[in-house]
């Protein structure tokens, strides 16, 4: 056994949850390792369904044009269920995929390797970009890990690498020592285990076979995504990206075991549920057969030291496309939390709400997904009840329901959230169009919120020709610096850890950028010249016509509204464009105050 090796986190797995810690984790510049069971990433297969929300964080990564053009867009849905006679099906109906307006991103389709490549990628360039060596970041495959523990004692020490883990690798036995680990090892996790925390809730698993098939069918609907409800059986179409590929969910009888489970079976089972229509599989890509059960990990953490993530603390049936967006999201969440506690940006308490949020968001998703699946597995009492559910729960599987509860970085009760009635503490700032004023060009709000570390303060200023708004728009300007100032470090851009987003509900044509308090156009960056990309007007674009930003976010001109925004996009409060101590107070909370030696 060799001697110890020491880094701030380790990460164990790198599926989407591990894949996501990381990427935050090089953003802040944390030495941290993945250790990784594979040879090397995920080549081919598992899930594919990807969220509209999970698409605005690629996006917010720079990487949602990749997916947008290689993906399969889900715009449409086909419901079928057994014809008159019962001997075959029939279309009964088809709905809108997702809701008009619920995201400016589809929701898409693009299988898990490449979902992970994509952001393997960012992680790299982003590594890259600032000159880390490999041997400080990064994944380091072929390493089995065999046990996890904490120093409970020292673990009360913020800076002690209280947490030690072995991995094997090879014929070697690897022992690291850690600050903090993440178990993001999916549904078997080691670290689960070695915690000695259990997964509570069915006590029978479903097995589900997949198939990735190249079909030649007659069925009408096969580039739709559709589910069947047939005498033979349930089946779930999900069309894949490149135009021919097609892939099928068959939910297998009870009793059946995934070790047991041939393609022959599967491929003969989908025959017959297609009939009447013909089922014949040129091809098949790539097929699996996995049991999965609907369950809670007891404990999502251990010490504050150890948390789980993803598969690791949550399992629950493919139908409604949620494991790698859920998974994923809880890689989103603790990654920024804990790339702001390692770089004393924020206490350790900040980590307590990982815990408060995504274990929600996980129950959550069990019961969303054990109502999801009695109603696709059940035959239908009220003909057309499938899919009027189906279409109701289209808020949830686009990932845009969650809402998290009050905490050090949400703060619904001491909000104003009439002054923004279309934004909502706890959950992710909706989306609208604006014109960037320095260059014309009309961009999603949204997609302005980068995943780069900071939080924002937007700031919906109204009319910077009404003397009114203009003197209240300098007044937030003064006290947004002082307060700032306060939490960023001396030698660092002032926009570094929050930067402010004005919004102004002038005729674009009607504003100059002297009008503009200094605050909101800062000398900045390696050149020190100002930067022009913080200030966004609600009006009629040349070519791109209104978004309707203040409608739309629910802000009176007259009035203003500020709304603070976490690093993960999620609004942490809404306040008046007056009220800077309840904003001071707000941030006190959240971050410390710089050292002396900065
Ligand atoms: C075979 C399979 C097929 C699936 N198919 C579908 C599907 O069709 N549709 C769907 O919606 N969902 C599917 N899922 C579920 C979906 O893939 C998961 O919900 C999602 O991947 C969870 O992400 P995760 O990061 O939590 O875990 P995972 O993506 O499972 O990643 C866990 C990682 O940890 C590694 N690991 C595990 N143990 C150790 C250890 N001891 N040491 C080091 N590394 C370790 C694994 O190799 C893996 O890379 C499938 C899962 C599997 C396993």
């Amino acid at each position: 056994m060799s001697s110890p090796k020491r880094t701030e986190v380790i990460i164990v797995g790198s599926g989407s949850a591990g894949i996501f810690a990381g990427t935050w984790l090089t953003l802040f510049n944390i030495p941290f390792r993945i250790l990784e069971r594979r040879s090397g990433p995920l080549e081919i297969g598992q899930a594919d369904g990807v969220q509209c929300r999970t698409v605005e964080i690629y996006e917010s990564f720079g990487v949602a044009e990749e997916l947008l053009r290689e993906s399969y867009h889900v715009l449409e849905v086909a419901f079928w269920g057994p014809n008159r006679d019962e001997m075959g099906i029939e279309r009964k109906s088809r709905a809108q995929d997702t809701e008009r307006g619920l995201s400016h991103m589809p929701h898409v389709i693009l299988n898990q390797a490449r979902m992970n490549g994509l952001m393997l990628g960012v992680m790299e360039r982003e590594r890259a970009k600032r000159g880390i060596a490999e041997e400080k970041q990064g994944i380091l495959y072929g390493r089995n890990v065999k046990s996890v523990t904490v120093d409970a004692e020292s673990a009360t020490d913020p800076d002690a690498y209280c947490v030690k883990v072995v991995a094997e690798s090879d014929d070697d036995e690897e022992v690291w020592e850690a600050k903090y680990v993440l178990g993001c090892d999916g549904a078997h996790s080691t670290v689960r285990k070695a915690l000695g925390y259990r997964m509570l809730g069915d006590t029978t698993d479903t097995v589900w076979g997949v198939m990735d098939v190249f079909p030649r069918t007659n069925f009408p609907d096969i580039r739709r995504k559709s589910t069947l409800h047939s005498p033979s059986g349930n089946l779930l179409i999900i069309p894949r990206e490149g135009g021919s590929m097609v892939r099928f969910y068959i939910q297998l009888p009870p009793g059946s075991q995934a070790k047991n489970v041939r393609l022959e079976d599967l491929q003969a089972a989908a025959r017959k549920i297609f009939q009447p229509y013909t089922m014949d599989i040129a091809e098949t890509f790539w097929w699996s057969a996995y049991s999965i059960g609907q369950r809670l990990a007891d404990h999502f953490h251990q010490d504050y030291r150890v948390f789980l993530t993803g598969d690791a603390c949550h399992t629950h049936s493919p139908k409604a496309g949620q494991g790698m967006n859920v998974s994923l999201q809880d890689g989103y969440n603790i990654g920024w939390k804990l790339g702001q506690v390692l770089n004393k940006l924020s206490p350790p308490s900040l980590l307590e709400t990982y815990v408060l949020e995504r274990s929600k968001t996980a129950k959550d998703l069990i019961e969303f997904d054990r109502e999801f699946a009695r109603m696709f597995s059940t035959k239908e009492q009220n003909p057309g009840a499938f899919a009027e559910y189906f279409v109701k729960s289209g808020r949830y599987t686009a990932g845009l329901t969650a809402r998290y509860d009050d905490s050090q970085v949400t703060d619904t009760k001491k909000s104003n959230g009439d002054l923004a009635s279309g934004v909502s503490v706890g959950m992710r700032f909706p989306s609208a169009q604006v014109i960037r004023f320095c260059d014309c060009k009309a961009l999603q709000l949204l997609g302005v919120l980068k995943s780069d570390c900071r939080w924002r303060v937007v700031i919906f200023g109204g009319d910077i020709n009404v003397d009114a708004a203009r003197k209240k728009l300098q007044s937030a300007a003064d006290c947004l610096e002082q307060i700032v100032k306060k939490f960023t470090s001396s030698g660092q851009d002032i926009d570094s850890l929050v930067e402010p987003i004005v919004v102004l509900s002038s005729r674009f044509q009607e504003v100059e950028q002297e009008q503009i308090p200094n605050y909101f156009w800062p000398v900045t960056g390696k050149w020190k010249i100002r930067d022009l990309h913080k200030v966004y007007v609600d009006d009629e674009h040349y070519n791109s016509g209104h978004g309707h930003a203040y409608a739309r976010y629910g802000v009176q001109p007259d009035v203003g509204a500020i709304v603070v925004v976490r690093p993960d996009q999620y609004v942490a409060k809404i306040g008046s464009m007056d009220d800077f101590d309840a904003l001071r107070c707000f941030f006190s909370g959240v971050f410390l105050e710089p050292s002396e030696e900065g």
